[in-house]
């Protein structure tokens, strides 16, 4: 979901960079520095809550999209102490809410029955009386609407086997494509970016690739706060080799940016102005790799093919010195970094949500793939485009499972009859079972609950009352609709407006696998019994399945029978998994697809000969998704955003995350030495902007926009760009999710978070 954020005060005194440093390190090196680093708040907390271990366990992080392979220390039957695991692709590296995973299972608040609203209040019930009531409800409004009137919404923080069979349920049993869920807030423009470039989603490179890369093109991310493990390991490249360059293009002067070696600050909205330019330099410059093109490019207009020719004719639109007072950077700087890019030894972009949470985010993807097939940069160690993923399980339970509103497992798409039917085959339902038409987006999605086209929504996993744009609008929408939601903790946005609420299991409280950003699968063992009477949301969906009849058609029960299932499915296409067994999962640090075999050491790199058992021998290198194996370069003009400036709403809002907490809030801020590090989330403002607008650190301000208003305390702050302001959406107290424009990517349908046009003033507290 939203990515990038960070304390402010980092540039205007040097014991907060040392605070924050040391918070960094902290997770950096695991609980070994804790002892050293003592006197610090946060620090010692953590080590006050360290026991003696008993035995360790191999386990995954439950938080974000690095996938941090950790070991969980037990004692009498309890969580004691967790560090990373050497042996997994973080190295041993995890961050502070990694070094917080002993208090996860602790966390205040667990919902430990089922609730169902009775006279507008949430009231304790049985699962038997909840489970009835949802079903009866999704069995009505199906007989009497039509299977499309309910929909599933589900999250990129599921295990895979939750999430496949939720899709299977919906897509083959209930018979709707209206299965959708938060990474379509997060990824889905990163999806879309690669699967128009190369034909198949997912990143052909790997997190190694930073080991061997000269040159990082960090382009609206923050890993330094948002996955401080691969910035480590960036920063462990610039220490062995100091001539290594570090690229980032932010608006804000976040961590990462400080930490690198050139910071382009744009204007937000306007960097496709900077990729285009970049190419443009690129090309009239000699710097294209001609002998790369020619072998394995193809060039589009996104209508039809076209030529080298083509797309440099196309570019000369956005010569550096055109772009430059739009963007915000000045020409030299786009020549010199184009320069870099092109030149370096081995290329590695690194790109989170500033690219893909735009109206013109696939577009900012395909350019992003665009760059380093037009320079050779790709398909080498350390030359590689890689969208860096937020969330646990996006990619591995969401993009690969095909549970979105347009998707089929594996690649496949709603939209297209023969893979509709090679799914009906695999799923040994009837010829005709699948819908043809494609379901609703997220956003679709809740405009269907405002107008009453979908009656009942069964929610797992995410909080969309927070994390929808607009979120206002949606929250209201939830009520005019039958909304059951399970969650691990009460009290949640979505909960206030759910007719009945399900207590979930947590992470090491059940089992699963989840594959996170570089096509890597690991298995999470259970270690825990849930507390009360929640449930695994596999079980959850097992129940609801029985009660509506589909029993029939989810007879995988256990999560390894679902994965088994799953990875047989898999072996009829790329992404073909079949050798990641829970036998080698159990004994293996995770395993990469594809893996076809038992004996597979799984793919690094995707496309490559040698590695990549779907490209032939003597290829070298083959975009294998695509009809003629080439990859595409568009012609992708910029447009600047719907959400422009005005004399009324003259400020651009940004939104983002911060170190200390992971999404929404609902786990980390429960962890108490997270919630008081990373304090309320604040209105961070310029200090330019706010002597103009009369408002002082710390003052109450509104901040207004289009879509709703919101009211917070003012952080003055450097590492704002003037003219914009930032607020992290962890905080439900905030909530700045209300006040964001619901402009979303017409390809990929995601949400426009990273533009909004606001105004902010001082107001009374
Ligand atoms: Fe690793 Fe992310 Fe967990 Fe931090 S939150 S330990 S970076 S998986």
């Amino acid at each position: 979901m939203q990515e990038e954020g960070i304390d402010s005060q980092e540039l205007s005194g040097s014991s907060e960079i040392s605070r924050r440093e040391v918070l960094v390190t902290l997770g950096v090196l695991g609980g070994a520095v804790a002892a050293g680093a003592a006197g610090w708040g946060l620090l010692e907390a953590m080590v006050a809550l360290r026991q003696p271990v008993e035995s360790w366990h191999k386990s995954v992080c439950r938080f974000c999209g690095t996938g941090c392979g950790v070991m969980v220390g037990m004692k009498d039957g309890r969580v004691v102490d967790v560090r990373g695991d050497e042996l997994a692709h973080n190295k041993g590296v995890i961050c502070i809410k990694g070094s917080m995973l002993p208090e996860l299972v602790r966390i205040p608040g667990r919902l430990t029955y089922p609730k169902i609203r009775k006279n507008g209040s949430l009231v304790d019930a049985s699962w038997d009386e909840a489970m009835a009531l949802v079903a009866s409800k999704f069995s009505e409004s199906i007989r009497e609407f039509g299977p499309d009137s309910v929909a599933f919404y589900g999250s990129g923080q599921l295990f895979t086997e939750e999430s496949y069979t939720a899709n299977k349920l919906f897509k083959a049993g209930i018979r709707t494509n209206n299965v959708d869920g938060n990474p379509r807030l997060c990824m889905a423009s990163a999806a879309s970016g690669y699967v128009q470039t190369f034909g198949k989603d997912e990143p052909p490179g790997c997190y190694a690739d930073a080991d061997y890369a000269d040159c990082f093109f960090i382009f609206g991310a923050n890993p330094y706060e948002c996955h401080p493990p691969i910035f480590e390991r960036i920063r462990q490249r610039k220490r062995l080799r100091p001539d290594t360059v570090i690229i980032c293009v932010d608006p804000r002067r976040t961590m990462t940016a400080q930490h690198s070696d050139i910071h382009l600050a744009v204007v937000p909205g306007t960097d496709l102005l900077l990729l285009n330019s970049m190419a443009n330099v690129i090309c009239e410059e000699g710097l294209a790799n001609q002998e790369f093109i020619g072998n394995h490019v193809r060039f589009s207009d996104g209508e039809k093919d076209c030529d080298f020719a083509k797309f440099r004719e196309f570019l000369r639109a956005y010569a550096p010195e055109k772009v430059e007072a739009e963007l915000g950077v000045s020409a030299r700087d786009i020549r010199r970094v184009a320069f870099i890019f092109a030149r370096s030894a081995a290329t590695m972009s690194l790109w989170t949500m500033g690219a893909n949470q735009r109206t013109q985010g696939t577009f900012l993807n395909n350019t992003l793939n665009s760059l380093h097939l037009i320079t050779g940069q790709i398909c080498r160690p350390g030359a590689t485009p890689f969208s860096v993923t937020g969330q646990p399980n996006a990619c591995g339970g969401v993009r690969d499972t095909g549970a979105l509103s347009h998707s089929l497992p594996n690649g496949r798409l709603v939209a297209n009859p023969e893979h509709r039917a090679q799914m009906e085959k695999l799923w040994k339902v009837p010829e005709g079972t699948i819908s043809p038409r494609v379901g609703y987006d997220a956003v679709s999605l809740f405009r269907a609950l405002e107008e009453g086209s979908v009656k009942a929504a069964l929610i797992l996993c995410t909080n969309p009352g927070t994390t929808m744009p607009a979120a206002g609008r949606y929250q209201s929408a939830m009520e005019k609709c039958f909304t059951v939601v399970a969650d691990v903790v009460e009290d949640s946005e979505t909960q206030r407006h759910a007719q009945v609420v399900l207590p979930a299991a947590l992470w090491i409280e059940k089992e699963g696998v989840t594959g996170q950003g570089e096509r890597r699968y690991q298995l999470t063992e259970k270690l825990l019994t849930p507390p009360g009477q929640a449930r695994s949301d596999l079980q959850i969906l097992v129940d609801l399945a029985d009660r509506l009849g589909h029993g029939g058609l989810i007879t995988a029960r256990s999560p390894e029978a679902v994965w088994d299932e799953w990875r047989n499915i898999s072996a009829s296409s790329f992404y073909n998994f079949q050798g990641i067994t829970y036998a080698r999962l159990k004994k293996e640090r995770g395993l990469q697809w594809p893996c076809p075999t038992p004996e597979s050491p799984g793919t690094a790199r995707r496309y490559v000969e040698g590695e990549d058992p779907f490209v032939a021998k003597g290829a070298g290198v083959e975009f294998y998704g695509n009809h003629d194996k080439k990859a595409v370069v568009y012609l992708r003009p910029y447009v600047p955003s719907p959400e422009k400036a005005t004399a009324e709403f003259p400020i651009y809002l940004t939104t983002g995350r911060i170190l200390e907490q992971f999404h929404t809030g609902t786990l980390t801020d429960r962890i108490q030495p997270l919630h008081d590090a990373g304090g309320p989330a604040m209105i961070h403002i310029n200090p330019q902007d706010a002597f103009v607008l009369g408002i002082q650190d710390k003052d109450a301000v509104e901040v207004k926009s289009k879509y709703g208003t919101v009211r917070g305390e003012a952080k003055l702050s450097n590492a704002t760009r003037v003219g914009a302001v930032f607020a992290s959406f962890y905080d439900a107290k905030l909530l700045i999710n209300r006040a964001v424009a619901d402009n979303f990517d017409p390809t990929s349908k995601e949400p426009e978070y990273k533009v909004t046009a606001v105004s902010v003033r001082r107001v009374a507290t």
